[in-house]
């Protein structure tokens, strides 16, 4: 039986993220919790990372004021907590809350593609909360869509730093 936290181990590796994308520091020893992001396209893991909160604050704080806006609005305005918090509560295996977009409810069998983020504890614990979450990749346009130009650029700019292959604009910068 796959736990909710294996979703989150490196499909690279087989094994959980063991240092940050960025600073390459070891995750445990950066004395603070880290975020695990993952990018699906038909099913298959295109992109996957683990960014440290030291990094994540770095990228977050180099969004503009109006893309970080946009996206809590994203947040707190297309995804019903609430509701969600509920579904979570009442679901005999934790894992099942990855069935569905945490925004538009849309199946995950139904996706063309989809992100995941969870948010790890400094002792490799997961943090069950608002996260571990699932957008789809309609959902995830949704929000890139409504960032700045120059906060699409540092993305793009993070993205082709750190990662090969095609550049996609459709990635969810899941570190807000
Ligand atoms: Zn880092
Ligand atoms: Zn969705």
């Amino acid at each position: 039986m796959r736990h909710l936290a294996q979703w989150f181990d490196s499909i690279e590796t087989g094994k959980p993220f063991v240092s940050c994308k960025i600073c390459q520091n070891t995750l445990s020893t950066t004395g603070r919790s880290w975020v695990i992001n993952k990018h699906y396209h038909r099913k298959e893991c295109v992109m996957e990372y683990a960014i440290c909160d030291h990094c994540r604050d770095e990228v977050a704080g180099s969004f503009s004021e109006s893309s970080k806006a946009a996206i809590r609005d994203f947040l707190e305005t297309k995804i019903d907590w609430e509701q969600r918090m509920l579904e979570w509560k009442k679901l005999d295996q934790p894992i099942k809350r990855m069935d569905h977009c945490v925004a538009c409810t849309m199946p995950r069998e139904w996706m063309l593609g989809f992100t995941i983020s969870a948010q790890f504890r400094n002792d490799s614990s997961l943090i069950e909360g608002a996260l571990p979450l699932l957008l789809c990749s309609h959902c995830v346009s949704q929000i890139t869509e409504s960032l700045s130009p120059e906060s699409r650029e540092t993305w793009n700019r993070f993205i082709s730093m750190y990662f090969e292959g095609p550049d996609s604009p459709d990635y969810y910068p899941g570190i807000f």
